[in-house]
């Protein structure tokens, strides 16, 4: 029942010229130890978000270091999925809790997958609170157990977090973005790690900028003219109706700006196509607002292309865990702006590698200095790939959770 993903393969050794020598030799060091090791991850979906774009580079460089790694997504309806996102945004902060008929379609689907799930894993990695009762439901299955929490809990709606934290505080380890997201009463070894991004991938590769407007051309953006573009799920904490706002007051001053929003649906939100519908009405048919989603092939190369093309890349979120959108954009070494919260602070350095906004008026005012020196946007844009060439690449990431499935490994045999 549960479905084991396929993702494909990754050479570390590849990474070395970007990432340099000694990372990948202390990778490699870590591990040498940990080599044949069972590992599963767990996850809700292998579509759309963060997490799915992580795990399909994370999972074939563990694999390639030595693992054994499998991951696999949980079985889920949508009654599930519409729970387990009224708890996401409730963790969140949304003044929603779930019903009890809720709670327990989440712990149903929890038992059922924790069934299912086969045992004799070392290391059992569950992402995100939609499966992450299955520690408490099923301990025998893994020798060792990580909550890896996505998202931003630092204020949460407190009835829905005391509900959730029996089944997440005793996991032995547990990782979050930053210090600020990890809940009161977490038990455990708690780990601060922020997720980072595969620069080899498809939507990070480097792409020329003939082909990168070549491909924008395609999706009917005049490469001749200025675009703003925000690359985002459908979501209202994501705020693409600030940004058609924003994009509204800076066309009042520079006619020819265009708009790009760019959103993939993912599988488990349901709101998303209500949401993708209010945006479509909200920009009120202006022929210079392209509204896409990977439903219109926009893929990961067409996400490469409208970032490196864009001359101005926007992450208007009012709530972000990290934020995977906004280090893709600044890896294209693009003028950024960003809402100030969350995981994008950690990411941008407010006048030097970018802009930090807290309003409509505030995101247009930037965006427009940008647009009008490009000189500016320039030393913004290369001071920005290089904070994240040091920091927030997958071989750092893959490093750091080697160093805790060692500390998993010490503490079982203790
Ligand atoms: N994404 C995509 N196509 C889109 C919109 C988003 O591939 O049209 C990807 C985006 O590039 C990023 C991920 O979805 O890798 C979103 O991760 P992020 O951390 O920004 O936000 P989340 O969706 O997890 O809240």
């Amino acid at each position: 029942m549960l479905q084991p993903v396929a993702v494909g393969s990754k050479t570390l050794a590849d990474y070395t010229h970007i990432c340099g020598r000694d990372l990948i030799e202390e990778i490699r060091a870590l591990a040498e130890p940990l080599k044949g090791a069972r590992v599963l991850h767990l996850s809700a979906t292998a579509f759309g978000g963060g997490v799915a774009e992580i795990l399909y580079t994370l999972v074939p460089l563990m694999k390639d270091v030595g693992l054994e790694v499998e991951w696999q997504v949980i079985y889920g309806r949508e009654e599930f999925f519409n729970a387990t996102k009224l708890m996401h945004n409730a963790l969140q902060g949304a003044p929603d809790d779930l019903t009890e008929a809720q709670w327990d379609t989440w712990q149903r689907y929890n038992e059922m997958n924790s069934r299912e799930l086969v045992g004799g894993w070392d290391v059992a990695l569950v992402h995100d609170p939609q499966p992450a009762a299955v520690f408490q439901l099923v301990p025998e299955k893994a020798k060792g157990w990580i909550w890896r929490c996505h998202i931003d809990v630092s204020t949460p709606n407190p009835a829905t977090i005391q509900r959730l934290l029996p089944y997440i505080k005793d996991y032995p380890q547990s990782v979050f973005h930053v210090p600020d997201y990890v809940p009161e009463g977490m038990g455990g070894t708690v780990n601060i790690v922020p997720p980072a991004i595969d620069p080899l991938a498809p939507k990070n590769m480097a792409l020329s900028p003939d082909d990168a407007s070549y491909v924008c051309q395609q999706f009917g953006i005049d490469v001749d003219r200025p675009l703003i573009t925000q690359v985002s799920r459908f979501d209202p904490w994501k705020d693409p109706l600030g940004v058609i706002d924003a994009y509204r007051i800076v066309k009042e001053e520079l006619p020819e700006v265009q708009l790009a929003l760019v959103g993939s649906m993912a599988s488990d939100d349901p709101e998303g196509w209500d949401f993708f519908n209010a945006t479509i009405a909200h920009a009120g048919g202006d022929p210079d607002i392209h509204i896409l989603n990977n439903f219109n092939n926009v893929g990961a190369i067409e996400v490469n292309a409208f970032q490196s093309h864009s001359d101005v890349l926007v992450q208007k979120s009012t709530r972000e865990g990290f934020g995977l959108t906004v280090t893709e954009a600044i890896w294209k070494g693009r003028p950024f702006i960003g809402g100030n919260v969350g995981g994008i602070p950690l990411q941008i350095e407010n006048g030097i590698s970018g802009y930090l906004v807290d309003s409509v008026d505030s995101c247009a005012a930037r965006a427009l200095d940008i647009l009008k020196d490009p000189a500016l946007g320039k030393a913004l844009g290369r001071r920005g790939k290089e904070h994240v060439r040091k920091n927030f690449l997958t071989p750092r990431y893959l490093r750091d959770y080697l160093k805790i499935f060692s500390e998993l490994q010490s503490s079982n045999s203790r």
